[in-house]
């Protein structure tokens, strides 16, 4: 249990009697410290599996964790809760809703889900969109939950007129959620949060149950977060200055966390580095262990990451060596646009199959933001090269996906009120929008559940008799489905709504090719229902729809398919925590990465910093940084320049393959037209020499006289009046033009 690892890593391992923080930097083995100390709980400490609740971050990090533990313990591992934490509550709240008002089968709304119901809220509030945008209201409610803020809370804190609106807006939107016995990922949370602290002895209750807590990248726990821990290891005892108890301790269980403040990256979603930096303070026995020795990367990978991050000025210092060796250096390349970039990733991986035996599965490319992963797809496809995104695809907001799920959920709850707005006429049944309103109406008249309304129809004002009929076959419907629902597998019961509702009917008797893939992603879900059942034989349909529900986009990591697999392609967030032979960081472009939202603004752009720490010390062997000389963003070209975390990296670690200043002006003018892709001047026009007055056509917006000419080089920006098009603003070597 103790052998492969070092000194620090072991004591951390066998340390008991109070709280232990682990804080180290990237590699350093603090995820194998956890699953280690956890083999030796039960190993040598004889704690029984069930008294152990391992918290990571993503469910493929869970059951990465479960399967060492596996390993090392065998199959005693399987009563172990090691889930993220929105599992982990969500499995206490499905046992404890109905303390807080929910039916256990309470559905859960994801983020989109949630954007409808708040739009609802706001456009009975009758709130201009353009002044009290929803979406912008979602993340605010969002981040009152990270920070445990309810509605009350709020109305009594909001001062000025937008912040009432805010407010009222949030209890609005919560009085819904309620009625619709729906909770949103926020909820699940605070709601555990709430559980704990209204009803002591079902925090007792897991209390006594957990007496091993242990989190993974703790950096990035949010406030609700750590105070859910906090409630479920129980309180150390307070006193006051002087000695005197101000709260007696509780029955504390143990608790283990790990992390590393520069690689928190999640303060966007109201993560705080002051979680670590609290903890000492909360826990005043806390023992607070270093790790040093990074064991994944080469010293050149280590030393890049080591430049970029001392770069930000609040850290603390830190000292992370390696001794794998110098390895080779960094390669850098300037693509002339984001098609050859794509293309020299393909041809890299292809070289390093050759050459070195590398495989497919050896290699991730990193971008920062999820449209990236487009391009590559298409050239890795042209190529023939495998690849699988990780997030980027999200099968579960397919429009068709997310209809067959708002079936099921309504058969769950049919007080879920935004699943059944969504499926109410879908396939179209002659429900339009004036008889929902008119059923809207009634439900609010009589204050009865939208569902109930429905079952009332017949009272609603002014329905027409077409109207009510149709509304009167949905609900006959769903009562049936309801009823047939109760002894059936999850699978059969969505071919079931598939059939009887003629969803999958009308996809079959179109011609539209688009509707043949819709078909096959149903036929997908319905295999995830059926695998679902294969590994939970009793599973019910609340239990899939939970399991659905819990498959973050940050999830859907590929397993290892042997031989050669495949490529990894991922967001920099969705990364942490994972190591790859070989990593690929793209688009390493200011305004790309950087993101363009972070410039000028110190914190964010830390931030960012961290998150390109998280990056770099993903690469175990070689790292190759890559950026685009132009890249098309929008459908027009944009060029960057290079990120400043590339100049951060001391020059003598980077063995360039292209000249490292390649600017965008080379690389138009470089190019053959023929051979390459160009994003721009399409058909090798060239740029044109323009001044003020000069007459213009461009391709997409027309007629046009210049107005103003700025900038030098490829920087020259014209600004041109295309009449009734309006002024624009374009960069020369890349618009369209054309001098008249
Ligand atoms: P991150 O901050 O990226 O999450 P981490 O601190 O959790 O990193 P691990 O993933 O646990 O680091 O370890 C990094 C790599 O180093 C893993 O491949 C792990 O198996 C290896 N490793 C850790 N400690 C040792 C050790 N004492 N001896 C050999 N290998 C080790
Ligand atoms: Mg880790």
């Amino acid at each position: 249990m103790l052998d492969g690892l070092n000194p620090q890593q072991r004591e951390a391992v066998i340390h008991h009697g109070s709280p232990l923080l682990i804080v180290a930097g990237a590699g350093s083995g603090k995820t194998r410290v956890l699953t280690h100390r956890i083999a030796y709980l039960l190993a040598e400490r004889k704690v029984h599996p069930g008294e152990i609740l391992a918290i990571t971050f993503t469910n493929k990090a869970a059951r990465e964790m479960k399967d060492r533990i596996d390993k090392l313990v065998g199959p005693r591992s399987k009563a172990m809760w090691v889930m993220t934490f929105h599992s982990a509550c969500m499995r206490i709240l499905r046992r404890e809703a109905k303390r807080l008002g929910f039916p256990s089968s309470f559905s859960i709304y994801d983020q989109a889900d949630s954007q409808r119901l708040m739009a609802m809220v706001c456009r009975e509030m009758e709130l201009d969109p353009k002044r009290y945008p929803p979406r912008s209201f979602s993340a605010q409610v969002s981040n009152f939950k990270n920070e445990l803020i309810d509605y009350e809370t709020a109305i009594d804190k909001a001062g000025s007129h937008l912040e009432k609106t805010l407010a009222q807006a949030y209890k609005a939107y919560q009085l819904k959620l309620t009625e619709a016995g729906a909770m949103d990922f926020d909820d699940i949370i605070m709601n555990t949060v709430t559980l704990f602290q209204l009803f002591p002895e079902v925090a007792e209750h897991y209390r006594m149950r957990f007496r091993h807590v242990l989190v993974d990248e703790y950096q990035d726990t949010n406030h609700a977060q750590y105070i859910l821990i906090r409630e479920l290891v129980g309180h150390p005892e307070l006193r006051t200055a002087d000695g005197d108890v101000v709260r007696a301790g509780a029955d504390q269980s143990e608790l283990c966390v790990v992390g590393d403040a520069d690689q928190s990256i999640y303060a966007f979603r109201g993560a705080t580095i002051r979680n670590i930096l609290e903890f000492e303070r909360d826990y005043p026995d806390a023992r607070t262990i270093l790790l040093e020795q990074n064991y994944r990367s080469t010293q050149n990978i280590l030393a890049a990451a080591n430049a970029v991050i001392s770069r930000n000025e609040s850290r603390k210092p830190k000292n992370l060596w390696s001794d794998q060796g110098d390895g080779p250096k960094l390669v850098g390349y300037v693509a002339d646009n984001e098609h050859d970039e794509a293309m020299f990733v393909a041809q890299e991986v292809d070289r390093l199959s050759d050459e070195d035996g590398v495989k497919a599965s050896e290699v991730a490319v990193f971008y920062r933001t999820n449209a990236a992963s487009r391009v590559f797809e298409e050239i890795f496809i042209r190529t023939g090269l495998p690849y699988k995104v990780v997030g980027g695809v999200r099968f579960y907001e397919r429009k068709e996906v997310k209809d067959l799920l708002a079936y099921l959920r309504v058969l769950a709850n049919p007080a879920d009120v935004v699943s059944m707005r969504r499926i109410l006429n879908v396939p179209k049944r002659g429900i339009g929008e004036r008889a929902e309103a008119m059923i809207e109406a009634l439900s609010s008249r009589e204050r009865i559940s939208f569902w109930d309304a429905l079952r009332r129809a017949d009272e609603a004002y002014g329905m027409a008799t077409r109207s009510l009929n149709a509304v009167r076959e949905f609900v006959a419907l769903i009562e049936e489905l309801i009823g047939k629902g109760a002894g059936m597998p999850p699978s059969a019961l969505a071919e079931e709504v598939l059939v009887s509702t003629g969803y999958r009917a009308e996809l079959e008797a179109s011609e539209d090719p688009q509707d043949e893939s819709r078909l096959e992603n149903l036929n997908e879900l319905i295999s995830v229902a059926s695998e679902f059942e294969e590994a939970n034989p009793e599973g019910t349909l609340v239990e899939f729809l939970e399991q659905v529900s819990l498959v973050a986009d940050a999830d859907q990591i590929p397993d290892a398919d042997g031989g050669q697999g495949v490529v990894t392609l991922m967001t920099l967030h969705t990364a942490k925590g994972l190591e790859f032979p070989v990593v690929f960081l793209t688009a390493m472009e200011d305004g790309v990465f950087p993101h363009i939202r972070s410039l000028g603004e110190p914190k964010e752009l830390e931030e960012e910093r961290r998150l390109a720490y998280v990056g770099i010390t993903r690469a175990q062997k070689r790292l190759y940084i890559t950026r685009a000389a132009v890249r098309s963003s929008w459908g027009a070209p944009s060029f960057n320049p290079a990120s400043r975390f590339v100049s951060e990296v001391p020059g003598q670690l980077i063995d360039w393959r292209t000249d490292p200043e390649k600017s965008a002006w080379s690389a138009a003018t470089a190019r053959t037209p023929a051979a390459r892709p160009t994003p721009a001047k399409s058909g090798g026009r060239t740029v044109p020499t323009l001044t003020p007055g000069d007459r213009v056509t461009h391709d997409a917006f027309g007629l046009g006289t210049v107005v103003a000419v700025d900038g030098v080089a490829e920087k020259t920006k014209v600004k041109i009046d295309f009449g009734s098009g309006g002024e624009k603003t374009l960069l020369l070597a890349y618009a369209p033009l054309e001098k008249l």
